[in-house]
């Protein structure tokens, strides 16, 4: 579904990504993880289209995806949450998320039409679906840390994306709230059928609930395998797991 061939992003001296090359498979959960640094952020940025790689590929259900706008790549069905946070202050959590259904997946233009009514009710929805408790008139600087990442997962859900990059989307929540956020991801790829690519640290959660992990390091991609091979990968101990 997504091919990633051979991705290098450089920032002056930093390799950030050296030829990074892996393929993720409709309807996988795929956990990506390293050190801090190791290029996970930037790899979500040159997918989604925030940077273009300097050299490499990436294609998307056959079409060559890498080179093209932020924009054009969200429409295709790709969308993405933010390490940080990034609702827009001054509009309503329910604005926020509504904003992610009218102009995220492009629309058979002519025959296109989503009401402002039809684009609340989705948003509501997906805001009950998430678990994000809040009054939705409520504006983001009302919003606890944890439930600011949850309204960064429904705005990208909102855009009903075929593939879903996540990064770092349980740090802020407290240890009671850990297991039930990772559960709505894990319902985001069984019941809405979203592919997922998770970047996260916590990983008695993460190992517990993808199908594959691919390991960066220093930009390199050290191993690609099941939460089983990754976790005895003497590699993968000595750069990131640690003996633990
Ligand atoms: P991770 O998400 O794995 O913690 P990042 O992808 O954020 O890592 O960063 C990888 C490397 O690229 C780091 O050395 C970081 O400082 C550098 N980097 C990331 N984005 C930029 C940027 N916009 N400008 C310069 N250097 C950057
Ligand atoms: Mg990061």
């Amino acid at each position: 579904m997504l091919e990633i061939n051979n991705i290098s992003k450089q920032f002056g001296g930093v390799k950030a990504l050296h030829d990074v090359s892996f393929a993720l498979r409709e309807g996988e959960f795929l956990g990506l993880i390293g050190p801090n640094g190791s290029g996970k952020t930037t790899l979500f940025n040159v997918i989604s289209g925030m940077y273009k790689p300097n050299s490499g590929t990436i294609t998307f259900d056959g079409h060559t995806i890498s080179g093209l706008m932020a924009s054009k790549i969200c429409h295709a069905g790709i969308a993405r949450t933010f390490q940080i946070p990034k609702p827009i202050m001054d509009i309503s959590v329910l604005e926020n998320v509504m904003l992610g259904s009218i102009f995220g997946k492009e629309k058979n233009s002519a025959h296109y039409h989503c009401s402002l009514k039809e684009a609340q009710d989705a948003a509501l929805k997906l805001i009950e679906f998430v678990g994000l408790n809040v009054d939705p008139y409520s504006y983001p600087k009302e919003l606890t840390a944890g439930d600011l990442r949850r309204l960064e997962l429904v705005r990208a859900l909102a855009t009903q994306p075929k593939i879903l990059l996540a990064d770092e989307v349980l740090s802020g929540l407290n240890h009671e709230e850990l297991d039930d956020a990772a559960k709505v991801l894990q319902r985001v790829r069984d019941e809405m059928k979203i592919t997922i690519i998770w970047v996260e640290h916590i990983m008695g959660v993460l190992m517990n609930l993808v199908d594959r992990v691919v390991v960066l390091s220093y930009g390199k991609m050290i191993a690609d395998g099941t939460p089983q091979e990754i976790s005895t990968n003497q590699e993968v101990i000595d750069a990131y797991l640690g003996e633990d």
